[in-house]
């Protein structure tokens, strides 16, 4: 289930590609060779959702698109905070300023008082301890760690306590959360280090 989501994730931003280049219809296989899927799992995973093209066309690219949205974006707006505006987290906030308005980042938290009360990419940022008082209220269900390790998991503590379901974890900790709470970790340091290290070894 996971995997299905993330390849509609994926489909859908190459679906957006195909679309502002002005094409009205994509075949699988065209999509599984950008998505570098094969076109099999493409028709399989489009058929789980009720989608099917035309032999002769293909898919129809805008009708996918809402398809796709149906299935993963939530009914309503779904509002994430971010946790740690330092340079990784207001690049993220930059990255997803305006790009998807049922996923929005409404609001940011930081303990430094130099960062506080200021708009960072049309988003405030709290101090932390208004967290507990700023998540209900805005009815966010979703968090982005973006503060170093060591703090991570308070972090990530504070945010379940606060009924957080969701957490996007950017801070290279294992975060320990209770059942019904799905964590992702991304640790793009460890990321780059790894292909750095390859990029090296295959000169
Ligand atoms: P900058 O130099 O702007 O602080 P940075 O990316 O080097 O950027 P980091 O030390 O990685 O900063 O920290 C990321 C952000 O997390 C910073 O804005 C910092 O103030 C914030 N931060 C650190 N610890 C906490 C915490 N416990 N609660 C909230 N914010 C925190």
């Amino acid at each position: 289930m996971e995997k299905t989501i993330g390849r509609m994730s994926l489909y859908r931003r190459l679906l957006l590609d195909i679309e502002k280049r002005g094409a009205s219809h994509v075949y699988s296989h065209e999509l599984a060779r950008v998505a570098g899927i094969g076109a099999a799992q493409v028709r399989r995973d489009l058929m789980t959702m009720g989608f099917s093209g035309s032999p002769s066309k293909g898919y129809h690219v805008a009708d996918l698109i809402g398809h796709i949205g149906t299935a993963i974006d939530p009914p309503e707006q779904q509002r994430v905070a971010l946790v740690g505006v330092g340079n990784l987290g207001r690049a993220i906030l930059a990255y997803f300023h305006g790009r998807r308005p049922k996923l929005a980042i409404v609001a940011a938290f930081d303990d430094d008082s130099a960062k506080v009360d200021k708009v960072v990419h049309g988003c405030r940022c709290h101090p932390l301890r208004a967290m507990s008082e700023i998540v209900p209220a805005l009815d966010i269900t979703v968090g982005i760690i973006t503060v170093p390790a060591e703090s991570a998991q308070d972090i990530a503590d504070r945010l379940v306590n606060l009924d957080i379901k969701g957490i996007l974890n950017f801070a290279p900790a294992a975060l320990r959360v209770p059942p019904g709470v799905f964590v992702d970790t991304m640790d793009i340091t460890t990321a780059l280090e790894k292909v750095a290290y390859f990029a090296r070894k295959g000169r």
